[in-house]
């Protein structure tokens, strides 16, 4: 039996449902949701995670680290298992559909085609993932590193909160790390597949109801640092200075062109500076700016990176000036899995459903799990691109349509 043959499941009021009720776990007074890793709000959407499978049927457990999990064991001996979910923490005040949509929308589809298929050939477990935005503690994909083994106890000893709280201590107090659970490396996977807001409107704009994300970028940052030197600013004439500011904007304006010209898909953001001595009146001895750079090519970023830096080379000289430059993140960029994009595009394609391959421009858990197992990242369109804010919003309608997807992938999958 297919599953294009039973009839469609109203799902519209069970996700506005769902999206509220985890919401309400850490809402904050702006009405966004705070729920930082092991807190009490992070412990009690968990919970309530938890009790929401048991009660759609699935074998609800953690892990060590505190990933959650819905087990719905498959019926083939010794199956492999389909992992489906997104992550649990947000940003302080972030929105109420950011890793959250992915969970929601794994527990609907899972109890969907449970009610409706019975039990599947192969495993197929949500996951609700502890960590993946760093925003407590300077730690990120904590949960899918865990599960991937790319990340251990080793990694955060020495690691505290903004109060002084140590992580291990905080994760102690939640219950885990303590060997009380199974330890989260995974063995047994097939694949992951994580549905997940755009958090940019590069589908809104173009009127497409989902994104298959055929690589997640490559991030490369840099700190430069210009130096000249400081002297009056109304006794100097314009021939000798060595004007720090002056070198640091032709860079940057250097920087942008370059960008624009190489490929419409690579991105580059200064987004912080700092000027010595920072005072109106002085000619800057120092500048020093970040530079972040992404694209989903390799050679494009290396190649973009050494160009750039050459002719950073000339304009400082140029300047009578000094610059270095400091690589302090280098993440590659990860490839999703082609098989499983092909399974959605079919499926897309036979219902017309109007859909965009793109690349990720944004770090996701399909990052981690893409370089360890099978993986499909889905996107669904943000309202304005608005992300990590409680303006954060999808149409109830495009959260439907990627939940519809996933109920058909997965049956595809482990049916
Ligand atoms: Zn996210």
């Amino acid at each position: 039996m297919g599953i294009g043959e039973k009839k469609p499941l109203a799902l519209f009021t069970q996700i506005e449902e769902m999206v509220e009720w985890l919401a309400s776990f850490g809402k904050s007074q702006s009405n966004g949701v705070t729920r930082q890793l092991y807190s009490k709000e992070w412990q009690a959407a968990q919970q309530a995670v938890e009790k929401r499978m048991e009660e759609a049927g699935l074998r609800a457990y953690y892990d060590d680290v505190g990933n959650l999990f819905g087990r719905l064991a498959g019926r083939q001996e010794n199956a492999s298992t389909i992992l489906t979910g997104s992550h649990i923490d947000t940003v302080i005040d972030g929105g109420k559909y950011d890793g959250a949509y992915g969970i929601i929308a794994s527990l609907i589809a899972v109890e969907y085609l449970y009610k409706h298929y019975g039990l599947p050939r192969k495993n197929i477990e949500v996951v609700s993932l502890c960590e993946e935005e760093g925003s407590r503690f300077p730690m990120t994909y904590w949960g899918s590193g865990s599960i991937a083994g790319i990340k251990s106890f080793a990694d955060i000893q020495d690691l505290k909160d903004a109060n002084g709280m140590p992580f291990v201590e905080a994760m102690r107090q939640a219950g885990f790390g303590q060997g009380k659970y199974p330890q989260p490396r995974r063995d047994d996977l097939d694949c992951f597949i994580e549905l997940h807001i755009e958090q940019g409107e590069v589908l809104e704009r173009e009127g497409k109801s989902i994104g298959v994300v055929s690589h997640i970028v490559g991030q490369r940052r840099y700190n430069v640092t210009v130096i000249g030197e400081s002297n009056h600013a109304g006794t100097t004439p314009m021939g000798w200075r060595k004007d720090a500011m002056h070198t640091a904007a032709e860079l940057i304006q250097v920087l942008m062109q370059r960008a624009k010209e190489t490929s419409p898909e690579l991105v580059t953001t200064v987004g912080q500076m700092s000027v010595e001595p920072n005072i109106s009146n002085v000619i800057p001895r120092k500048v020093t700016f970040s530079m972040d750079i992404r694209h989903s090519d390799e050679q494009v970023l290396f190649e973009f990176c050494e160009a750039v830096c050459k002719e950073f080379k000339l304009i400082t000289s140029k300047h009578h000036t000094e610059f270095s430059i400091y690589n302090w993140m280098n993440e590659k960029p990860v490839k999703m899995c082609e098989r499983l994009n092909k399974i959605s595009e079919s499926i897309l394609g036979r219902e017309g459903i109007p859909f965009k391959k793109m690349t990720s421009g944004a770090g996701h858990d399909s990052q981690v799990f893409g370089q360890f197992c099978p993986t499909s990242l889905l996107f669904v369109p943000s309202h304005k691109g608005i992300s990590h804010s409680p303006y954060e919003f999808t149409r109830t309608e495009d959260l439907e349509k990627g939940i519809q997807l996933l109920i058909k992938v997965l049956y595809e999958l482990a049916y």
